[in-house]
């Protein structure tokens, strides 16, 4: 998606070896023209798939999901990273080990959201190891329901997400695949859309 790939490039600032700040339109400040786009690209591509809801996990996954969940006319749902008090009633969990905070954390779905003929886009900012889909993936499973695709906004293929999410029989789109980072700057493979 070149208007994505034009703000990474003007907006983005890489930290280190492997991480992407963008913080300007994403994950602290968030663009809605761009949200806008990004959902109707996944909405566009998903539109005869059937879907059902479209599932994420707190907190950046939110406005990309949002946007796609509302193209698509369908509720969307965030995994929840901390344990709730007024989650009383069955939850499906899973841990996920994450990435920018080097910590596991059990992530959960009320129950009652989800069920066996649901069929699920998955939507995230990031994929760097693909612990945060494999997760929601788990909880999706647990419920009976498919999972139809992973779309993920920013893709750093340079990592294993997308190998460990393809094995496991998933397919992945990415928006933006990030190869590899030079001279601090970011350089781009073909996206999937
Ligand atoms: P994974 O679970 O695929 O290893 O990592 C994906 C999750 O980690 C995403 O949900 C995202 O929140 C976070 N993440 C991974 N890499 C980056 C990055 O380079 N920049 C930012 N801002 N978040 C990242």
């Amino acid at each position: 998606m070149q208007l994505l790939e034009e703000r990474i490039q003007t907006a983005g600032q890489v930290l280190g070896e492997n991480i992407l700040k963008v913080d300007s339109f994403l994950t602290h400040q968030v663009d809605t023209n761009l949200m806008k786009e990004i959902g109707q690209t996944f909405a566009q591509t998903f539109k005869e798939a059937g879907i059902t809801k479209v599932v994420t996990i707190e907190a950046s996954g939110i406005a990309p999901a949002l946007y796609t969940a509302e193209a698509l006319e369908v509720p969307m749902i965030f995994a929840k990273k901390s344990k709730n008090i007024t989650m009383t009633e069955g939850i499906l969990t899973a841990q996920v080990y994450s990435f920018t905070k080097q910590v596991t954390s059990q992530v959960s779905i009320a129950e009652k959201f989800l069920s066996s003929d649901d069929k699920i886009l998955i939507v995230d900012d990031f994929l760097a190891n693909g612990q945060a889909a494999k997760g929601l993936i788990e909880i999706i499973e647990q419920a009976g329901a498919k999972v139809e695709a992973v779309g993920i906004v920013i893709e750093k293929s340079f990592q294993d997400g997308r190998q460990v999410l393809e094995e496991a029989g998933h397919q992945v789109l990415s928006l933006a695949r990030i190869d590899r980072f030079q001279d601090g700057q970011v350089v781009f493979r073909q996206a999937d859309l």
